[in-house]
């Protein structure tokens, strides 16, 4: 019997498994290998570690973890989770079982890329959804941002911090006058056409086109896909969701506690908030959840 099940090894479960580790909990992780931020070259704004390759971190962390006697890495997938505090059941992909006093749920989320040509080829290098993480590196150029939800209204006035040439690409989707307005007066240029392509050199954004045929230079474009928990785990339990403006989370309270006793869940699975810090952040408060639950 594991004391606690870990399903999803990237930012947030690692830093889980790790405190559990501390603690000389008995845990298994069980990962895929498929961290959302795979598809981007470095990661940014990490406390000591600006700028290494997300591989690279993943994988020293995979070490260090490993080397507490306690945890055990599994590279598999879990695929049903069924039992209640004490009595939890994991089914893995390849039949086997495993059980478990308490789960942590960090599988991530998936971002659905839209069928348009080079943006899935460009994801995370130059087509991106984070100024903090991509930002600096393309400051003072000309970006774009693609309309996905009245969310992307307000990327504009944050991106102004790295640049004053923006231009808003609605996407065929109509937006209030008074946001018009507000956004041309900041400067923001807006253009209602249908984005029909990106044109890109692996992955290196050169200009849009617009389905009217128009050319767009631009050297990054901000887009928010919608995305979707990575596995289904949460849905075979029934627990509480919570919308956001890109999709369905898992909706947690205090230490990261899901609404049924025993399952706790971190990282992006949970908030819409996406970053490498913030998944550690609640990784770790979802392993001192756990940990205080099993203390009582
Ligand atoms: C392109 C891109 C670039 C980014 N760059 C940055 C950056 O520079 N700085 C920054 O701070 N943030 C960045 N982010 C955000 C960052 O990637 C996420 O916030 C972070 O990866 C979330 O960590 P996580 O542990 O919650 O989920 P993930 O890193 O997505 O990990 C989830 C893990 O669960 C595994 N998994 C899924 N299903 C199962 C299953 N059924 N069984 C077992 N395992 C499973 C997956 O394989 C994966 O390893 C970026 C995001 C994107 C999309």
């Amino acid at each position: 019997m594991e004391d606690v099940i870990i399903i999803g090894g990237s930012f947030a479960g690692l830093t889980a498994a790790m405190q559990l580790g501390r603690a000389r909990r008995k845990v298994t992780v069980l990962d895929t290998g498929l961290n959302r931020n795979r598809f981007a070259g470095h990661a940014h704004n990490i406390f000591g570690h600006d700028g290494t390759p997300p591989g690279a971190l993943l994988e020293r962390a995979r070490q260090q973890v490993a080397a507490y006697p306690s945890v055990t890495l599994i590279n598999e997938a879990a695929t049903a989770l069924s039992g209640a505090p004490d009595a939890f059941s994991v089914a893995t992909a390849t039949g086997d079982s495993l059980s478990g006093r308490r789960i942590i749920l960090s599988y991530g989320i998936t971002d659905e890329m839209p069928a348009i040509p080079g943006f899935a080829e460009s994801w995370g290098k130059t087509v991106v959804h984070c100024p903090f993480c991509h930002g600096y590196e393309v400051a003072g150029k000309p970006w774009g941002v693609l309309y996905s939800s009245p969310m992307s209204l307000h990327g504009p006035v944050l991106y102004a911090n790295w640049t004053d040439d923006i231009t808003l690409i609605l996407d065929g989707h109509a937006i209030p006058d008074d946001e018009r307005a507000r956004l041309e007066q900041r400067g923001v240029r807006i253009i209602a056409e249908k984005l029909a392509a990106i044109e890109e050199t692996s992955g290196v954004l050169r200009a849009v086109t617009l389905a009217d045929g128009r050319s767009v230079e631009l050297s990054a474009l901000f887009a928010h896909p919608r995305n979707r928990p990575s596995a289904g785990l949460h849905g075979q339990l029934g627990l509480d969701m919570k919308d956001t403006p890109t999709g369905t989370m898992v909706a947690v309270g205090d230490m990261q506690a899901t609404s049924r006793p025993g399952i706790f869940a971190a990282g992006d699975l949970t908030t819409p908030m996406h970053s490498v810090t913030f998944a550690t952040n609640s990784g770790s408060l979802a392993a001192m959840g756990a940990l205080q639950s099993m203390m009582v």
